[in-house]
């Protein structure tokens, strides 16, 4: 008897990725090389793959040789690698969501020093990751990035919360914790002021919509299966909040990055198995995985 495994259906690359990936093998077929500037997406696998094919990742722009295009991924670069790059063809892959993003918090910025006042931005996001540092850039680091809710306490002591306050959050980030965070921040000022912050309080949806999905049908998911193999990138951190979320709701998750990784003594013969991801995990992943599931 085959074993029932199934690939979750919303699983696979991003829009923002596939569009990134999508414009360097279309440059790759009329060249031998193409150097990203980090990781085009955050999987081995596929970075494997697309390296055979002439695609290799730089630190910085300084490190891509003289009259070499230069890929900016998906996440997007502050303005100052624009302007060090200036020389250069740029072949910029960042997602139109990341932009969008970028552009409402530098018109945020602008209203919230409208007139010498001292609001604050904050930005709900990993600190150090590239997308943070190019929503940062947009500002001249004049924001504030917390990461998590056990940060909040620290920095709303460098916060006037007599003072306007405006909130992002990075594209990738969990609408629950986003909430659970600007919820207390709402508590925070209405504490100081003894009133609740009404309109000094602005709270910006900017968890892209295709993560925010994921959230919810992922949950779905996994608890339809007996198992759940959650195949990501060690240095995803959006595949590692996923792989959490999985986990939380069927604790017989188990995460890897590729098939090589399947240890058999996870199953009983009688388990359905979903087999799910990472928004930077190639669907041709899933499906090589799925095929070894059944053979186990
Ligand atoms: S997660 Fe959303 S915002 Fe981020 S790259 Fe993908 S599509 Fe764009």
């Amino acid at each position: 008897m085959t074993r029932r495994v199934e690939i979750d259906p919303k699983a696979g690359f991003c829009g923002g990725v596939i569009r990134a990936i999508g414009k360097a093998e279309a440059f790759l077929e009329s060249s031998s090389k193409l150097f990203s500037l980090g990781a085009i997406v955050h999987n081995e696998a596929e970075l494997d793959r697309l390296a055979a094919k002439g695609l290799s990742s730089v630190k910085s722009v300084s490190e891509v040789p003289e009259g070499e295009p230069i890929l900016i991924r998906a996440h997007g670069e502050p303005p100052a690698t624009y302007a060090e790059a200036a020389s250069r063809e740029i072949i910029d892959c960042t997602c139109p969501v990341v932009l969008q993003l970028q552009k409402r918090i530098r018109e945020a910025h602008t209203r919230l020093r409208e007139g010498g006042r001292h609001g604050t931005l904050v930005i709900f996001g990993k600190i150090g990751h590239a997308e943070v540092l190019g929503l940062l850039g947009q500002v001249d680091g004049d924001a504030i990035v917390v990461e998590d809710k056990g940060m909040l306490e620290e920095a709303l002591r460098g916060i006037d919360l007599n003072e306007k306050v405006e909130v992002f959050s990075q594209t990738t980030k969990s609408p629950a914790d986003y909430k659970e965070l600007c919820d207390a921040i709402a508590e925070a000022m209405e504490k100081v002021r003894g009133v609740p912050p009404g309109s000094d309080l602005v709270i910006n949806d900017t968890i892209c919509s295709q993560v925010a999905s994921r959230y919810s049908s992922l949950k779905e998911f996994a608890l339809s299966h007996d198992a759940i193999v959650f195949v990501s990138g060690a240095s995803s951190s959006n595949g590692k909040v996923l792989f959490e979320l999985c986990r939380k709701v069927n604790p017989r998750t188990f995460r890897i990055g590729s098939s090589a990784e399947i240890d058999p003594s996870w199953f009983r013969p009688e388990d359905s198995i979903g087999v799910s991801g990472a928004t930077s995990t190639p669907k041709w992943l899933l499906e090589e995985v799925a095929e070894n599931l059944k053979g186990i």
